[in-house]
Parts: C-alpha cells; structure tokens; sequence
C-alpha cells in the first residue's frame, strides 16, 4: 500500500511568519507533526511519502503514486484541502481525512472517502484492521480519548528539516481551564494527557539524529496543563540536554498562572525554554471574567508577564477584541497593555465563534451566530453579532493593528523585550556563515533601505548594538517577525 500524506497550505496568518522566513531562507516555521506522527502508526510494510504544500507544490505525480491520500487540516485551512480532495478524486483515489477541521463539528467533507473524527491513536487501528478485510467505513469517531503513552515517534525522516525554522514536539493534549471561546477543550477535553519522560525524551533523541540544532516547539495548548508531570519531566530534560550539549532551546504554550510558580520558571529557564505564548487576551477583567478565564484575573496581568520575561523567556501573546462586555476604550486598553508588557510579536484578533464551542452554543441560542468561522481570527470578518457596533468594533481592531505594529511602536517593544534577556540567554541556533550574512543583507536591504519604517529601523539597530550586541541575532529574528506582523496587517485591514 502506498500511502501520500498532504499538509495543506496554511494561509498568510501571523502564525505563518511567512514574510519574515523569507530572510532566513526557510519556507515554513513548522513542520506538519500530526500528518508524521500518524505516519508512524501506519504499518511499516506500508509506503509513504509526505508532501506538505508550504514547503513544495503537490505534483499529478505525487498524487498518481499513492494508493490512498492522507490530509489533515486546520480549519483555516479548508480551501486548500478542498482543492487536494477534488484533485485527488479527479483521479480516482481514495482520501482519508482527519484533523482540528473535521474533528470540531465542521460539515461533512462529502468529497472525502473515510473521515477521521478525533484523535488519531483511536480511530487509525480500527480503519486499518477494516480496510485490510475490506471494508472500511466512511467515518471513525473516537468515542474515547487515548493515552499518549502509545503514542509512537513522529516519523522526522518524511520532511526535508531544512525547508523549517523549528521543529516541533508534543508532550500533553488537553488543557484544565474552561475559556468560553476555546475549542481544544471541546477536541482533547479539560484532563491533560501527557507522554512518559521516556516518550519525550526518545522523540528529542529523533530530532537530534536528524542533524536539527536549534528552536524545537513544544505544540500543546498549554504546556503546564498538569504540573504535577511538568515537573516530573523538566528534570530529566534538563540532564538530557547535558549529555547532549544543548542541542535546542524550547519554546511552548501556556496558561497565565505559569507566573504564580516560580519553582516551575526556574526549572523551564534551567531547561532552556526561552519564548513562551501566553493567552492574555484582554486587559478588561469583566470581559475575562465573560470569557471565563479565571486564571487571569487572579493578579496582575502585566506583572505575570515581567514575571515570565524575568526568567528569561521572551513572551508572546494572544489578545482578543469583541467580547460582549469589552468597555467603550477596550483599544485604548489593548494598546496601552500591549505597549507597557514589551511583548512584541502580540496577536491581536477578533472573537470568533469556532464550530462547537461554549461560546457557539451560547451565541447560537442568543441567535447572534452569522456564519462558519473561517479559522483566522485577524481577516476583519465576524461571524456572530457583537454587542458593539459592528463598524465601531472591526474600525477599532484595525486601529489597534496599526497602532502596535507600525514601526516606532513594535521597535520600541522589541528592546523592552531583549533588555530582560541575560547574558547567557542565547537561543540555540545553528550557525551557517553564509545563509546568515545572506539573511542579514536581505533584512538590512529590505527593512533599512526600502521599508517605510526605515529610520526607525537603524534606530533600533544602533541601540541594539550599543546595549545588547549580544542580542543581535535575537533582535535580528524580532525585526524581521515585526516586518511580517506589518505586512500581514496591511493585507488585514485593506
Ligand atoms: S487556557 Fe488556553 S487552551 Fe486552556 S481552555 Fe483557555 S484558551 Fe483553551
């Protein structure tokens, strides 16, 4: 059996970091993890290839080959699965789909042959077990969720590791907290689930055998879901980072309560975690409480986030307008918050409703739901009716994209960030001579020459040199992500 395994394109988003790889000769930040770690539960007699479509163009070839096609995909990234389903049934293969999109409730992929709802570990067996006799059904539902503890290495040798600019791991699913809008809760549920210190470790050993150096992402939702394993696990990562002369340094998701515990910072900077995506989502506490996410409101949202930089980590951030009980200056708010934290790469968006989440259901009986969520909270749409003007609502989001990406802004939030980095802080980063001076001519040409923002650019640059020359490949790495940010917002809000 041959089996193609298709990462559909992911749209231009701030998560694709699309304009800022670029300069860094890479094509794509992530490699596809669930498509290779599905990969390793087919059987071994089984071929496989692995196209993922942000990184080279699926060929009539590549189709051709396979006996049957394997997608997986987020719901921003419908079109294109659509448009690999259509081709594939044009040539009479068989496509078996599984993945966020078809797992939260989204209408039924008529075009595809076996649907996949749910986590891989329960519904693969049972299509293999059946399509070996023959008769596969149309769609598996897991009724269970699974232990990860059998959950096998992602299958690294499918992907070209070059063509990313981080690899990434998982270690949990699954996330305690019950935020109204959240959908990962509805798919993996609210008991984290963890892999075995073993697991993990076995999955780093992988990705140093391929040669990798440098940023490794650890994907879950929300890293320190359940502590009592975290902790269990980041001694073990420490000492295996040791023997192995710190291969990588990491970077992950994780609740706001992270800054209540300094025993688990202190462990996380010890194991070389050096940026951490934090769900702030909004300075305004009754609209927090709306949201019921309580483990923000139990101290102050900016003195967590100095307390996270303070061990080191750079922090990221997610932040949502449009709540029902958002205040008249809730984007005077957001800016100013955004502007005191020094977190530079803040991902502001709009509330979306996601398929089959408490804040759909509650819309849906308030009759306010409008339409599907297209998955990508910044394209200005909305799919429900806010509280707030419409017009109000998505002509003051744009004003806080403009405002905390145009240049003066992000720049200055770009040295707040490095000056909490300490001297031994570097990221772990493999070091090509001649793709970095590529990369640093293309950045200088590009931001200090062309760009509109350029004064501020060699502003930044010469502080940047004169206070933390050490810095200078991180700084580097930020203004670039900044050029990203500014050209992602301008297709925004055209
Ligand atoms: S903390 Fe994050 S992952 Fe957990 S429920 Fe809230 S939004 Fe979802």
């Amino acid at each position: 059996m041959k089996i193609l395994l298709v990462y559909p394109v992911f749209p231009d988003t701030y998560w694709s970091f699309r304009h800022a790889l670029t300069f860094a000769g890479k094509s794509s930040a992530f490699p596809p993890l669930g498509l290779m770690t599905v990969a390793s539960m087919l059987p071994d007699s089984w071929e496989k290839r692995l196209v993922d479509m942000n990184v080279e163009s699926l060929s009539d070839e590549d189709i051709e080959w396979a006996d049957m096609v394997f997608l997986s995909a987020m719901i921003v990234q419908k079109d294109s699965l659509e448009e690999v389903v259509a081709r594939c049934n044009a040539k009479g293969k068989k496509v078996a789909v599984g993945g966020p999109f078809v797992s939260t409730g989204s209408p039924e992929l008529s075009e595809a042959d076996h649907i996949f709802v749910g986590e891989a570990e329960t519904t693969l067996p049972e299509f293999i077990h059946d399509l070996e006799l023959g008769v596969p059904e149309r769609i598996y539902k897991a009724d269970e969720r699974p232990s990860l503890q059998e959950t096998p290495v992602p299958d690294f040798g499918l992907i070209d590791i070059e063509n990313y600019s981080s690899m990434s791991v998982q270690y949990s699913r699954g996330c305690p907290f019950q935020c109204e809008f959240c959908d990962i809760i509805e798919i993996y549920g609210r008991k984290p689930r963890t892999k075995s210190n073993h697991q993990m470790l076995a999955e780093l050993d992988a990705l140093k055998a391929t040669g990798w150096r440098g940023m490794v992402f650890i994907v879950d939702d929300n890293f320190i879901g359940n502590k009592k394993n975290v902790r269990g696990l980041l001694p073990e990562l420490i000492s295996w980072s040791e023997r192995n002369g710190s291969p990588f340094s990491f970077f992950t998701e994780a609740s706001v309560n992270l800054a209540e515990d300094d025993a688990l910072l202190e462990k996380m900077e010890e194991a070389r975690f050096r940026r951490v995506f934090l769900g702030i989502e909004t300075p305004a506490e009754e609209s927090l409480k709306e949201a019921q996410k309580s483990q923000n409101t139990r101290r102050g949202l900016l003195e967590s986030v100095k307390k996270i930089q303070s061990y080191g980590m750079e922090v990221m951030a997610g932040f949502i307008v449009g709540f029902d009980n958002d205040p008249e200056d809730i984007f005077e708010r957001q800016i100013n918050f955004i502007r005191k934290s020094g977190i530079p790469l803040a991902m502001v968006g709009l509330l979306t409703a996601l398929p089959d989440t408490q804040l759909w259901r509650r819309l849906e009986s308030e009759g306010r739901l409008l339409k599907e969520s297209t998955g990508n909270n910044t394209d200005c749409s909305l799919n429900f009716v806010p509280k707030m003007d419409k017009e109000r609502l998505v002509e003051g989001y744009k004003a806080v994209l403009q405002n905390i990406y145009s240049p003066r802004e992000y720049y200055q939030r770009a040295l707040d960030c490095i000056s909490h980095f300490k001297k031994d802080k570097i990221l772990t980063r493999k070091i090509d001579v001649i793709q970095d001076l590529k990369s640093l001519t293309k950045l200088l040409l590009t931001l200090g020459v062309k760009d509109k923002g350029r004064i501020r650019f060699w502003n930044y640059l010469i502080k940047l040199v004169m206070f933390y020359p050490r810095e200078f490949g991180h700084g580097m790495t930020l203004a670039a992500m900044g050029y990203h940010f500014r050209k992602v917002t301008a297709a925004n809000i055209d």
